[in-house]
């Protein structure tokens, strides 16, 4: 089932004219798990998105699917047991994405450690128990020596033990267009660059739909709904601030940022879990992919624009910091930095709290007056979780309008390019002969199967459309099929999201930028205009990315 700005169209045409049971606002992971699960009930569901799918924090995440480990320490035993126990689905129905392995907690005897090795054993077998993880996966100690000989990168001084427990590598992103594309063939009406700028109401005053704008076309309509949901994440009081009696201030955003560095840089085996050894309390993560290492993250309160949060020198500086100081690398400095994120988590307020890393990572769902609902908070794991919470209040909704469907447990519907047979390696190994046949090698063919798991066919259908195009064979199919099959509008969709070339292979794009445009003005039917125009606009996403302007002040 095709995905595309021409489904885009007729979305747009659809959502005026229908009046849909449930209109979700927002296109991050919560909002797409919420039109999944109301599209799989069989009720008329649509969502937009004001930027792209995933534009929010939905990409900017640390990438891991996790149950939060740390937040043991602060007793929150219920939000780590759902949230880990979340785990096993979310890798059971997307295995293409979301990876088991084996993490690493180095632990050391210093001043402010999170864990001394009797207190990590206690969490790390908390941590399994709460998650019924099984044999295979158990977590284990090791003594000092054999932790240097697994990861030689990590400072020895002071190193006690090792911890290695389960945690899965994620792709944010991917999970998010994934679970909208999944949900797009359950038959929701999703479409991105459609902006909520004002809410319909009926006159009993409550509301019934939005004012919304296509962003692309500056195109302004009215949607109608049954219950519709705010599903904006840090832009959740944004949005409430264009209803008629609500000003209460309920999000307090966060901002985290992330570095990308070559991996030789920062030569880690595996996903590394520490605290930071600067005795603030804090933990970093230090994670390698392909052949780049990032690592991240910081815990700031942020006020500014929420679309592309700025990273500062002092993120850089903190960071750099935590990192030369933990690991035997020769000092990385800010001209190491290759890509960066900088995102925002959609936290909650919490008057007895002014710590950021000491806030709750739960989420709340709450009816205002006027019937919006707002779902907030929560982690991207727990978004099948929070979609559920969230149908119990659209249930109650529903029911006061006459509208009812039957439930359904998600926890069985694997996601677009999910349905993968045998074991991941198995199945990328028996995709392979088709992709050398078409003329990639081995290794581009086994990336592209585990990239698209399923949908890997579908990609190779459109072989002979790549291969018309002036660009590298593995980069055109994955834009064949980005701009047939996942609603790639701009370049930044291609190249951000539905690829991960602007974070992990941003040198490529000084190669692919020029014909990836030229082709997408044809596909798209752009002028030259808004090619040049989309061209500056990548560009300067570029420079941001690599952190230019801060390099240029060295
Ligand atoms: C640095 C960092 C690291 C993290 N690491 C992890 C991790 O490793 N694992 C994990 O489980 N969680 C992690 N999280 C948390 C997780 O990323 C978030 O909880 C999750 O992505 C939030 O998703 P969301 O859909 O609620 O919000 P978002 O992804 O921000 O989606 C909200 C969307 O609403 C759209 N929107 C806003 N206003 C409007 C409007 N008026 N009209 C239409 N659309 C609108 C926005 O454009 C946005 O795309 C991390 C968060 C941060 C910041």
């Amino acid at each position: 089932m095709t995905f595309s700005a021409q489904t885009r169209k007729s979305t747009i045409e659809q959502l005026k004219k229908q009046t849909l049971d449930l209109l979700i606002i927002g296109g991050g992971i919560t909002g797409a798990g919420l039109a999944l699960q109301g599209a799989a009930r069989g009720s008329q569901v649509g969502l937009v998105e004001m930027q792209d799918f995933a534009g929010g924090t939905s990409s900017r995440s640390t990438k891991l699917v996790h149950g939060g480990l740390r937040y043991l320490k602060k007793f929150e035993v219920e939000l780590v047991a759902d949230v880990a126990k979340e785990r096993a689905v979310i890798a059971r129905n997307a295995p293409h994405i979301v990876q088991p392995d084996y993490m690493l907690m180095p632990v050391y005897d210093e001043p402010g450690a999170s864990f001394n090795t009797f207190s990590a054993e206690v969490a790390l077998h908390l941590y399994d128990y709460l998650a019924e993880v099984d044999e295979t996966w158990r977590h284990y100690l090791t003594e000092k020596a054999e932790v240097m000989e697994d990861e030689p990168s990590l400072k020895a001084e002071n190193l006690l033990a090792g911890g290695y427990y389960l945690d899965y590598i994620n792709d944010d992103a991917r999970l998010t267009i994934e679970t909208v594309k999944k949900a797009h063939e359950s038959g929701a009406w999703l479409a991105n660059y459609v902006k909520a700028v004002g809410f319909v109401y009926d006159d009993k005053g409550q509301i019934k739909g939005i004012k919304a704008m296509d962003t692309l076309s500056d195109e302004s309509f009215d949607i109608k709904a049954s219950v519709v949901v705010n599903a904006t994440g840090p832009w959740s009081d944004e949005l409430r601030k264009k209803q008629r009696d609500e000003n209460e201030k309920k999000m307090y955003p966060t901002k985290g940022v992330h570095f990308v560095v070559d991996h030789e840089k920062l030569p880690v085996k595996r996903a590394i879990y520490t605290d930071t050894g600067l005795g603030d309390n804090r933990m970093i993560f230090v994670i390698p992919r392909g052949n780049k290492t990032y690592f991240g993250t910081t815990d700031t309160p942020f006020e500014g624009p929420y679309e592309d949060p700025e990273i500062t020198q002092e993120d850089i500086d903190y960071l750099l910091k935590a990192v030369n100081h933990r690991f035997n690398v020769a000092d990385l400095s800010l001209a190491d930095i290759e890509s960066s994120w900088a995102g925002l988590r959609p936290l909650i307020r919490d008057e007895d709290n002014s710590d950021p890393s000491g806030i709750s990572r739960g989420h709340e769902v709450f009816l205002s007056d006027d019937g919006l609902i707002t779902i907030a908070g929560g982690k991207l794991t727990d978004y099948r979780g929070m979609a559920e919470d969230t149908f119990t209040l659209i249930d109650q909704q529903w029911q006061k309008e006459g509208i009812s469907y039957p439930a359904k447990d998600t926890k069985e519907i694997r996601l677009s390019g999910g349905d993968v047979e045998g074991t991941v390696p198995d199945f990328i190994s028996a995709k392979r002969a088709r992709g050398v046949f078409l003329g990639l090698d081995e290794a581009e063919a086994d990336y592209l199967a585990d990239w698209y798991g399923s949908n890997i066919d579908k990609v190779y259908d459109l072989a002979d459309k790549a291969k018309a195009m002036d660009i590298p064979l593995l980069d055109a199919l994955q834009l064949a099929y980005g701009l047939a099959y996942e609603m790639v509008m701009t370049p930044e969709d291609f190249f951000g999201r539905r690829t991960d070339s602007l974070l992990f292979n941003i040198d490529k794009l000084e190669r692919l930028k020029r014909p990836v445009l030229l082709y997408m003005e044809s596909e798209l039917g752009w002028s030259r205009q808004e090619r040049e125009s989309w061209s500056s606009h990548l560009t300067e996403q570029v420079a941001a990315k690599k952190l230019v302007h801060l390099k240029n002040n060295k």
